[in-house]
């Protein structure tokens, strides 16, 4: 059968791989496997969250409220934005999705960084929009404003702080950024990992709110994955002037987040001490990689989310050490599919990571 253009030259989203998988091929122990390949928060779910979750089971037969109204009210007064700034995605990889389907097309581009999310260029690619990247590793708004300048994308996508790289872009500079792109011109700000950003460094932190007042062409991203635990239940937002959230919302399918994850998410946001805890564990434990790839003489890019990425030297490969630790139930990301000699690994919690530090001392 004949499938549209336009898929063949998609490579599929590859997830990290889940328990299960490791657990069936290698009969491994699921207890004994150790998963540092999503960026999940490691702490696990807040108490509050699974009570309010509990609490609302028995609701499951019914279709969810699709006005979405308390969750987006709880975003609203997080953001001091309003509702009508606010759409809520199935992740905010299906924020992305609409975004590029409201913009992008066969005759326009995007523009990537040369390593960052896969699922930007992926949807690009359904509609059959040209992908435009830059040369540099880590974004060079200045390469960014060269490239615009020479191909007008509909869409420039700023992945701050980056994934699979860590590294982040200060707001300063994001917003004299956006001060020179013409406002046909969508610039997504994915903010995945902004928390952890904001915890470590105070100049990296991007307010939506300041954002969007300053700027009529600027959708800015978070999600309840990451920092806030909830990668299980796909709950994520956008964050932009009306007229942009208008035109999303034309591609939402109805009923897009379940019950659950809509109490799920405003449980979360009344249990911020959770996250707030989870951060600074993160940092402590981050600590713990920055020794270790210094002892092995391994590069580490500085990190402002919840992973690092450690680049290989030469005659270490990432396939086959990723494959080793995988064997003894350890699940790393190998970054080969990005072109790097690298591996991201989430920080786990102090247990998870004595257990990758052990295999890994013998890898590397
Ligand atoms: C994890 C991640 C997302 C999307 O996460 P969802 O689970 O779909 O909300 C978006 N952008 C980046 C950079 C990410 O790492």
């Amino acid at each position: 059968m004949n499938f549209n253009e336009t898929l063949k030259n998609i490579k599929t989203y590859e997830a990290g791989k889940p328990i299960e998988l490791v657990v069936r091929e290698f009969g491994i122990k699921s207890e004994d496997i150790v998963k540092l390949a999503s960026n999940e928060n490691p702490y696990g779910v807040s108490p509050k969250v699974k009570e309010a979750v509990a609490n609302k089971a028995g609701d499951m037969y019914l279709y969810p409220d699709d006005s979405m109204f308390e969750l987006k009210a709880a975003l609203a007064e997080k953001f001091g934005i309003t509702s009508q700034n606010l759409i809520i995605g199935s992740g905010s990889d299906q924020v992305i999705e609409f975004a590029v389907h409201a913009k992008a097309n066969k005759n326009n581009s995007i523009l990537i960084n040369s390593v960052t999310f896969a699922m930007y260029e992926i949807y690009a690619k359904q509609v059959g929009c040209q992908i435009i990247r830059t040369a540099s590793q880590e974004h060079d708004l200045k390469e960014f404003y060269e490239l615009y300048k020479k191909h007008n994308p509909a869409i420039i996508f700023l992945c701050t702080p980056n994934n699979p790289t860590g590294d982040a872009l200060d707001a300063n500079a994001v917003f004299s950024f956006l001060e020179k792109i013409d406002n046909d011109t969508l610039v997504v700000v994915d903010g995945a990992y902004m928390e952890y950003a904001a915890y470590k460094d105070d100049a990296k932190k991007i307010d939506p709110k300041t954002l969007i007042e300053q700027f009529d062409n600027v959708l800015y991203l978070g999600t309840f994955s990451k920092a806030y635990a909830l990668g299980g239940m796909r709950v994520g937002y956008g964050i932009a002037q009306k007229h942009i959230i208008d035109a999303l919302y034309k591609l939402r399918p109805p009923f897009n987040v379940t019950t659950l994850s809509l109490v799920a998410a405003r449980s979360a946001l009344e249990d911020e001490a959770f996250v707030k805890e989870s951060i600074e564990k993160n940092f402590i434990q981050m600590r713990r990689y920055e020794k270790f790839a210094e002892k092995k003489g391994l590069s580490i890019i500085p990190s402002y989310t919840n992973f690092v990425t450690l680049v290989l030297k030469n005659g270490q490969n990432s396939t086959d050490i990723s494959e080793n630790l995988l064997k003894k139930g350890i699940i790393v990301r190998n970054l080969s599919s990005y072109n790097l000699n690298a591996i991201r690994i989430t920080v786990g919690t102090k247990e998870q990571n004595d257990r990758l530090f052990e295999e890994l001392e013998q890898l590397v």
